[in-house]
């Protein structure tokens, strides 16, 4: 019989109705004479609601303390679905990430898995149970309750129907796949009906949130075929897998934009070497994640030296550049919160010369300027003003064609 992981977001389950809905569904998916493991998501803005009561309670949150809360909100999504599914008849069980198996790191509020035992899950499948799984979860190796970061239920599906050797994995959500650019952005965005695991990697990691960059990463390394689907409409969605090399590759797929990161600079730092060196070991001592990098040509023997950070790992890395500062004898930290970044993806732009050209001439035309600069075989992208991300990602997405053209096959 094929087995399919199908993972339900938080809009999917905000309410009793959506629950009911999804518990229909995993019934006909059953009558349909396939097995299934459900993963569910915390209820509609579940999460943000218990971050947001432990910011009243306590300014000192230990991750520990953060992540038992957090786990609570995929808890109660489980036994509501199985409870529906009970009432449709359908025999199911919950469980816990930890009871489902994943072990992760320790590293609280972002941890890694680093094994799945599915033996429980196998069990429950074997006796015709349908197992309906926490997502967002696991269990340390020293036994405590850890979250995988934001987002985190679609990297449990994945890794899920990699160790259960599913067939597919869906990924159900408010909008009906991945798209040219994010719908609420662009209206008329377009839906892709098949994307490569390579660009979808580029988008999840420029922030088209649709799916998790660990997801994807989880699902072309274990070879996952995952289609993500809407649990409003059911109709068939995108599917995301290997590249097809018979087929003709867009130069520009999607559009995205991403508010997250901030961007510090350091100005007036000795034109050296070692200099940077130092300033990034720090940075990477500490965990913060840097993602571009820009130094300006030394003028007097000293440059500027410009990076972005995630807004989460702001203070870190303030902290670490302020202290670093008089050491190096720079001249000042400079923070700046008002940036997004704005790409565009597509595998085609690796034969295609001409989209830096295109995008820059499409920004400048808008009068937006570019502050910074990163690309990839497959990925161009721009630092810009936070207030013209928005108009950015309407304007690129203009500019490369990608409202109302065929879609792709
Ligand atoms: P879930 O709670 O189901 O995990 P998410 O909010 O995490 O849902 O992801 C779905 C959202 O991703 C959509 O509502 C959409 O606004 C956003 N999104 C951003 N970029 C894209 C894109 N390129 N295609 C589709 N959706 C996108
Ligand atoms: N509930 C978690 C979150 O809101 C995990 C998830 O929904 O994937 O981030
Ligand atoms: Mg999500």
């Amino acid at each position: 019989m094929a087995l399919v992981v199908q993972k339900y977001g938080g809009t999917s389950v905000a309410d009793a109705e959506r629950i009911r809905a999804v518990a229909d569904h995993v019934a006909r998916t059953r009558r349909g004479g396939e097995d299934v493991v459900v993963v569910v998501s915390a209820m509609g803005k579940t999460t943000d609601g218990l971050i947001r009561l432990a910011e009243d309670v306590s300014a000192v949150q230990p991750g520990r303390e953060l992540d038992m809360l957090l786990t609570a909100g995929e808890r109660i999504s489980m036994a509501l679905v199985c409870m529906a599914l009970a009432e449709l008849g359908v025999a199911a069980a919950s469980f816990t990430g930890s009871q489902a198996g994943i072990i992760t790191d320790e590293v609280h509020t972002k941890a890694k898995i680093l094994e799945v035992r599915g033996d429980r899950l196998r069990e429950a499948l074997a006796r015709g149970v349908v197992p309906v799984v926490a997502g967002f979860q696991g269990v340390s190796a020293a036994r405590d309750v850890t979250t995988l970061g934001r987002g985190g239920s679609d990297t449990t599906a994945v890794a899920l129907a990699a160790a259960l050797a599913a067939d597919r994995c869906e990924i159900y959500t408010d909008v009906t796949g991945v798209f040219t650019a994010d719908p609420r952005i662009v209206p008329r965005a377009r839906r892709l009906p098949r994307v490569s695991f390579e660009e979808m990697l580029e988008i999840s990691a420029t922030g088209g949130r649709v799916l998790i960059l660990r997801s994807v990463e989880f699902a072309r390394n274990h070879h996952v075929p995952l289609e993500v689907r809407s649990s409003f409409t059911w109709e068939p969605g995108t599917w995301v897998l290997e590249e097809d090399p018979t087929m003709e590759q867009a130069t520009v797929s999607a559009v995205t934009s991403d508010t997250s990161e901030v961007k510090l600079t350091i100005t007036g730092v000795p034109d050296r070497p070692g200099i940077a060196a130092s300033l990034f070991r720090a940075l990477a001592d500490a965990s913060v994640n840097v993602d571009m990098i820009v130094q300006n040509t030394s003028h007097d023997g000293t440059t500027d030296i410009s990076f972005t950070v995630p807004r989460t790992e702001r203070s870190v890395a303030v902290g670490i550049a302020e202290g670093l500062s008089p050491k190096i004898d720079a001249a000042a930290v400079l923070v700046d919160d008002g940036v997004a970044q704005v790409s565009v993806v597509g595998a085609g732009m690796k034969t295609n010369p001409g989209v830096t050209a295109t995008m820059f001439e499409a920004l400048a035309a808008a009068q937006i300027n570019i502050q910074m600069i990163s690309t990839s075989p497959i990925r161009i992208s721009c630092v810009v003003d936070a207030g013209s991300a928005d108009d950015a990602v309407r304007i690129l997405h203009q500019a490369f064609g990608l409202e109302g053209a065929a879609p792709r096959a």
